[in-house]
């Protein structure tokens, strides 16, 4: 016989059907109702054990995380709250769990306490809802994508070019780490390393992605980057997914929207989609403001943001509007930031970004033309000479969502920005190539996948929203 799902079987009037029901065993209560669950849903369903029948051994070994195997029959439920439930036949344990030493207890537990224990952490409802959620959000942006007729483009994990992160790059390499070959200078000799050169971990799959831009038009990539920046923060991983779309003939105004357009898209699909997850996490924020004081209430609720944030038009507005807003701001007057804005051309610290999009603009911000000093060789550089056409789209919550750019096409600007910011520019002539043969203007962005998790489900360390976190001192499991 074959199992039926629990999601299947709550939504199942066949009362009096003879099923199989499989899953792990949530709670067991009176000697007689069991949780069951089976992760094809967060809720759980009743089976019910006919004591007075069974052995003492048996209803022993129903502990919390035990596999078992149910044959019984759906009937309808008397209790509240659930429509059905199994009444039990036979009952087989698959895998006991020793309650004196398995960690989760049906009980609450700190998510610090869930981190420690990530390998069963899958087992709670929020890291259901959670990981439920990611996948429907990885789907809805290759199904957005793949709509608009973009190619998905797999570029390198392992690359030779540390053009964007100098110092922040793991390196890759299959020398023998206590005695490494070296040249005559003394130095490691890469010459006689794996690929002959030195390799990094890929910080980012754009400048690949604009080469393949360049010719197929529209293109995204959606993989795995990596970043040695010790950034021990809430946003910030060592490793972490990003999806970067590169278009070609697309100017800075194209870009947003179609930033715009993505984020609101798959938002939407999680909304519509993952409704059980989503109700789950807005009941479980909802709880947690409890204990908080009523002025640190959030103003909305996760479902009401979403909604909130899938239908308004973002706020457009260039970095020198943001900074005069900033400086005249009452944290800036009352010197309430950490670092208070006095001129323009000040980097943006989250605190700044938050404020815009949290206390000034109540939603989400596109801000554009940065100081061209504060941003990387590649943008387009402004007819003003001071300011490059980047984007960065800051969201409520998180601070920055997505960086993009439309990117600088002619090929003497970019090679005086790259002399200026000295990037070897015969390490890059591949780069250099596409601004020599058919150069075109182009932009794209990159979106980090686990920000945008975090943002729908409310969640608010990006630790919780990935399943293994890799942050500096952490890569346990
Ligand atoms: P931040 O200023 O927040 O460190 P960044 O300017 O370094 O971000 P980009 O290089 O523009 O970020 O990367 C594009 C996107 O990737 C960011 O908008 C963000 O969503 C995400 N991102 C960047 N660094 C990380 C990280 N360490 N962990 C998770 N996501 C990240
Ligand atoms: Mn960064």
């Amino acid at each position: 016989m074959k199992r039926t799902k629990v999601k299947e079987l709550l939504n199942s009037t066949a009362y009096g059907a003879e099923i199989k029901l499989q899953g792990w065993v949530r709670t067991f209560r009176n000697n007689q109702f069991i949780a069951v669950n089976d992760g094809s849903t967060i809720n759980n369903i009743q089976a019910v054990v006919d004591f007075q029948n069974t052995d003492e051994a048996t209803l022993k070994r129903l502990t919390t995380g035990a596999a078992i195997s149910i044959i019984g029959e759906l009937i309808e439920s008397m209790g509240k709250g659930q429509k059905v439930e199994v009444k039990v036949k036979t009952l087989e344990i698959l895998g006991d769990s020793d309650a004196e030493i398995f960690p989760l207890q049906p009980k609450k537990h700190s998510l610090e306490f869930l981190r420690e224990i990530a390998h069963l952490r899958f087992r709670t409802n929020t890291f259901n809802a959670v990981f439920k959620v990611r996948h429907a959000l990885a789907f809805a942006v290759h199904q957005f994508f793949n709509e608009k007729g973009f190619v998905y483009l797999h570029t390198p994990i392992i690359t030779a070019s540390d053009a964007e992160g100098a110092g922040e790059m793991f390196r890759v390499t299959s020398l023998d780490f206590d005695n490494p070959p070296r040249d005559e200078a003394g130095k490691v000799d890469f010459k006689q390393d794996f690929f002959g050169k030195s390799t990094n971990l890929t910080v980012s799959g754009q400048l690949e992605g604009e080469l393949a831009a360049m010719a197929l038009g529209e293109i995204y990539t959606f993989g795995p980057t990596f970043r040695a920046e010790n950034s021990n923060t809430t946003r910030h991983l060592a490793e972490f997914w990003m999806i970067e779309p590169e278009v070609a003939f697309n100017d800075l105004e194209d870009n947003a929207a179609l930033a715009e357009g993505l984020l609101q898209y798959v938002i939407q699909y999680a909304l519509e989609n993952c409704a059980d997850e989503l109700e789950f996490l807005n009941n479980r924020l909802l709880e947690e403001e409890k204990s908080k004081p009523m002025d640190e209430r959030s103003e909305m609720d996760l479902l009401t943001k979403l909604r909130f944030a899938s239908t308004s038009d973002f706020e457009r507005l260039t970095y020198t509007e943001a900074i005069e807003i900033l400086k005249n701001s009452t944290p800036n007057k009352k010197k309430k930031f950490k670092y208070l804005i006095e001129h323009w051309g000040a980097d943006l610290q989250s605190e700044h970004e938050r404020y815009l999009v949290e206390k000034h603009f109540k939603k989400p911000v596109i801000l554009t033309d940065y100081p061209k000093d504060i941003k990387s060789f590649y943008m387009r550089l402004n007819d003003d000479g001071k300011t490059v056409r980047a984007m960065d789209i800051l969201f409520p919550g998180i601070g920055e969502i997505i960086g993009g750019s439309q990117r600088e096409e002619r090929l003497d600007y970019l090679e005086k920005r790259m002399d200026e910011m000295h990037i070897p520019k015969d390490e890059l002539y591949w780069y250099l190539d596409t601004r020599r043969f058919g150069t075109a203007p182009h932009a794209g962005f990159g979106l980090g996948f686990e920000r945008l998790v975090l943002f729908v489900t409310g969640m608010t360390n990006i630790r919780d929203v990935i399943p293994f976190p890799r942050a500096p001192k952490t890569a346990e499991f």
